[in-house]
């Protein structure tokens, strides 16, 4: 590991300030220690953020969720208004990592994770995420868990969180306060595909710290539900992943919220999906036929032309799962 020095914030107004001088943030620091341990990550300065007061799941205005950024993947998993509102976030945040990281790891910075792709924490592979204009490892290597969707000549590594996939199913907002004051971004804008730069993951400025993230209101009743398939049933990432949720009312799909996991760059929400949902009577029939779409555009690389599949029977399952509900 490298020397580097630490500093904690008291106030937002500190951590912004250290932010903006090149500090990067570390709350439950499950991702950024490991970076640091294998030296692919070389911060010269952490700046603490964990005593910040960005906790707490309250309910907005307009009916929907505030996240605060610090709250553990834990407590929020097992917060009541949550569960009750949105299983699809707790279930997807209780299927993820282990007992012990979901106690340590923040809201913020499951969102903020970096990829699992071998080759990008392998410091002698070729990586343009790790090192810009170096290459692509995984292209010609082994990559039968990268991406199939989102993907660019640069880089095809998937991204590791399964919230995240809760999030922008439901087309949740990320709050950012930096120097220049509050912004909100939409899910869908906040994580970037890798195009030219796979080293730029998020839409946050320099100095921003994410403060929460708010999942709209919906009508109800809302069913939902996550899905994830994987090589072992714990302590694993997602081969695929599937976020739903539907409002039925009169026997009539009314709404349909659909992404998918394991298979983008980020996680990939499915608009083609929800139109051949919207309007529909739930049925086996109608889940077999709007799964069918969930691959398109798909570009399988040597090992993972498997997904392709696998994401429409994962979608098309998790469809039945939360649509069936009596
Ligand atoms: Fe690096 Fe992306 Fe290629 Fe993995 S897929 S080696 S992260 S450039």
């Amino acid at each position: 590991m490298y020397p580097f020095s630490y500093t904690k914030a008291s106030d937002t107004g500190e951590a912004i300030n250290a932010g903006r001088h090149g500090g990067r943030y570390i709350a439950g620091g499950t991702t950024l220690v490991d970076l640091m341990r294998e030296t692919v990550e070389r911060p010269d300065t952490l700046v603490d953020i964990s005593n910040l007061p960005l906790r707490g799941i309250t309910v907005t205005e307009r009916g929907g969720l505030r996240i605060g950024a610090l709250e553990s993947m834990a407590t929020a998993a097992a917060n009541p208004k949550l569960r009750s509102t949105y299983p699809v976030i707790s279930q997807a945040l209780e299927l993820s990592a282990s007992a012990q990281l979901r106690n340590m790891a923040t809201i913020g910075g499951n969102i903020m994770q970096r990829t699992r792709c071998t080759y990008f924490r392998d410091v002698t592979a070729a990586c343009n995420k790790r090192e810009p204009g170096s290459g692509c490892a995984a292209r010609e290597g082994f990559n039968r868990t990268h991406a199939i969707l989102g993907t660019s000549d640069a880089c095809v590594a998937t991204h590791p969180s399964d919230v995240a996939v809760a999030f922008a199913a439901l087309e949740a907002t990320v709050h950012l306060l930096g120097p220049d004051g509050e912004r909100r971004v939409p899910f869908a804008d906040f994580l970037l595909k890798p195009g030219g730069t796979p080293g730029r993951e998020q839409a946050v400025g320099k100095g921003e710290l994410i403060t929460a993230v708010e999942v709209p209101a919906y009508p109800r009743p809302l069913r939902s539900g996550y899905l994830k398939v994987r090589d072992r049933q714990s302590y694993e990432f997602a081969l695929t992943s599937a976020a739903v949720a539907l409002h039925i009312r009169g026997g009539v799909i009314r709404e349909a919220k659909v992404a998918a996991g394991g298979v983008g760059t980020v996680p990939w929400k499915l608009p083609a999906v929800e139109r051949a949902l919207v309007g529909g009577r739930p049925s086996d029939r109608l889940w077999a036929r709007a799964a069918e779409s969930a691959s398109d555009g798909a570009r399988p690389l040597t090992h993972n032309r498997f997904k392709i599949e696998l994401l429409k029977r994962t979608v098309e399952r998790q469809l039945r799962i939360v649509g069936d509900i009596a």
